[in-house]
C-alpha cells in the first residue's frame, strides 16, 4: 500500500491528510491550530469521528511530533515506515520551480531564497518541511508550489506595464496562486468532458479568490498577481486597485506604507465595503435583511467575477466549461446564480434547480447552454499526494 501524507503548514496551524494512494482514499485528516499557545487545538478524524483535544502546543516541533505519534496511537497506521512520502504545500516557487520537486538541501536553499516574494508564507512552509525531515529522516519529502501551475503563462500575460528592469532585477511579474486547486478542478473537468484540450474557466471563490483560464493542462492567465492581493474582491483583500490610491491615502490619512498594506490585505474586500464581515454567509444574511452595504459588497464581488470570466472567454476563443470551487463557489447558490445570470448574453444558461446543491460535484447549466457550468469541490491535498506518487513512489 502506498500511503502518502499531505501537509499544509501555516503560521499557527498545520493541516494534514493521509491518503492511501492505491485508491486515493483518505485514511485520516486533521489540523493543529493555535500552535504556540497554551490552548492549542488538535483535531484528528478517526473512523469518521472527529477527536478534539485542547492542550499546550508550544512550537512547531511539538505540533509535528503530536501529529506523527497520533497516527500510530489511533492505529491509523502501525508503523511510520508505511508512509512512503510527504508532500508539502509551499506558497511561492517563483520562476525557479515550474513543477513539484523532491526536497534536498539545494531545494531548501532555493525556497529560502524566495522568502522575499512571500515573507508571510515561505518561511513557515520551510519550517514545517524541516520539522518533518528531522523527525522522520527516512521518509522522502516533496514540495508542491501554489505558483508552479501558472508558470505556463506567456510574457504578455505575466508582465506588468512597468519598467522592464523591475522584472529583471526584482522579479516583479504575475505569478498567480491557488495553482493546486486550479490544477485539480481543471483535471476533473477534462475528465468529465472527456476532452484533453478543453478550455476551462475556473472560479476559486473562498476567503481568497481567483479566476483562472486553462487550456488543456496549461494555465493561460489568472487574476492573482505578484501577490495574492490582486484580481477579485476577496474576504478581506481589495483585489485590483489603482496603485496611485496608495500614496494618496498615505498622505491624506497620515498612514505608513505598512499600515496601508495591512488595510488592503486585512480590512478591504467584502469586509471593507460592507463594514460588517468578510464571511460571504454574513453578507448574504445582510442582503436578505436589506443591508445596502452588503448588497454593494456583493455587487462589486460579482461584477469582477463576471468581468474576468468574460475576458477569459474571449482569451480562450470560447470556453468549453466554467467551474466553481472553494467555500463560496461550492456552497453559495446565490453567488453562482448572480454570476451566471449576468453571462446570458454569451448564451450561458443556468439550471436553477441543479444549482440548488451545496458542496457536491454537479452540472448546473441547461442542456442548451453555450458553455457547460459545473460545481467541482476542490481537493488540493490529493494533487499534492499525486505529485509525491509521481516523483517518489513511481521512480
Ligand atoms: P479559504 O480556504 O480561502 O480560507 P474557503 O474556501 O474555506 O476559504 O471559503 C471560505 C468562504 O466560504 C467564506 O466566505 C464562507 O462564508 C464561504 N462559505 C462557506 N459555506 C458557505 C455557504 N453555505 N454559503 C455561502 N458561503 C459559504
Amino acid at each position: 500500500m502506498s500511503k502518502v501524507l499531505s501537509v499544509n503548514a501555516g503560521s499557527s496551524s498545520l493541516k494534514f491528510k493521509l491518503f492511501d494512494m492505491s485508491n486515493e482514499v483518505i485514511l485520516t485528516e486533521g489540523i493543529v491550530e493555535r500552535i504556540g499557545s497554551d490552548e492549542a487545538m488538535f483535531t484528528i478524524k478517526v473512523k469518521q469521528e472527529k477527536i478534539k483535544k485542547i492542550m499546550a502546543i508550544k512550537n512547531y516541533e511539538l505540533a509535528v511530533s503530536l501529529l506523527i505519534n497520533s497516527l500510530t496511537h489511533h492505529e491509523i497506521i502501525y508503523d511510520l515506515d508505511e508512509i512512503k512520502g510527504i508532500g508539502h504545500r509551499v506558497v511561492h516557487g517563483g520562476e525557479t520551480f515550474k513543477g513539484s520537486v523532491i526536497i534536498n538541501d539545494d531545494v531548501i536553499k532555493q525556497i529560502g531564497d524566495l522568502n522575499d516574494l512571500a515573507p508571510l508564507h515561505n518561511p513557515v512552509n520551510l519550517m514545517g518541511i524541516k520539522q518533518f525531515m528531522s523527525l522522520l529522516p527516512n521518509i522522502p519529502n516533496v514540495a508542491v508550489f501554489d505558483t508552479s501551475f501558472h508558470q505556463t503563462m506567456t510574457e504578455d500575460a505575466y508582465l506588468y506595464g512597468v519598467p522592464y528592469e523591475w522584472y529583471e532585477l526584482y522579479g516583479v511579474r504575475k505569478y498567480g496562486f491557488h495553482g493546486t486547486s486550479h490544477k485539480y478542478v481543471s483535471t476533473r473537468v477534462r475528465q468529465i468532458l472527456n476532452k484533453d484540450d478543453a478550455k476551462i474557466i475556473i472560479c476559486h471563490l473562498g476567503n481568497g479568490a481567483s479566476v483562472c483560464a486553462v487550456h488543456g493542462e496549461k494555465s493561460i492567465d489568472t487574476t492573482m498577481g505578484f501577490t495574492p492581493l490582486a484580481g477579485l474582491l476577496m474576504g478581506t483583500r481589495c483585489g485590483d486597485v489603482d496603485a496611485a490610491i496608495i500614496p494618496y491615502v498615505m498622505t491624506k490619512a497620515n498612514k505608513t506604507l505598512n499600515e496601508i498594506e495591512a488595510d488592503l490585505n486585512k480590512k478591504s474586500g467584502l469586509l471593507g465595503v460592507s463594514g460588517l464581515s468578510n464571511d460571504s454567509r454574513d453578507i448574504e444574511d445582510g442582503i436578505n435583511g436589506g443591508n445596502k452595504r452588503c448588497r454593494l459588497a456583493q455587487d462589486i464581488f460579482i461584477r469582477r467575477i463576471v468581468s474576468y470570466i468574460s475576458s477569459y472567454h474571449v482569451l480562450l476563443d470560447g470556453a468549453d466549461a466554467i467551474a466553481f470551487t472553494a467555500g463560496i463557489g461550492e456552497n453559495s447558490t446565490r453567488v453562482r446564480e448572480e454570476v451566471l445570470s449576468k453571462l446570458s448574453v454569451l448564451g450561458i444558461k443556468i439550471d436553477h434547480e441543479a444549482n440548488k446543491v451545496r458542496g457536491s460535484e454537479q452540472l448546473i447549466s441547461t442542456s442548451d447552454s453555450s458553455v457547460k457550468c459545473f460545481i467541482i469541490p476542490t481537493n488540493e491535498e490529493v494533487i499534492i499526494a499525486r505529485d509525491v506518487v509521481k516523483l517518489i513512489i513511481k521512480n
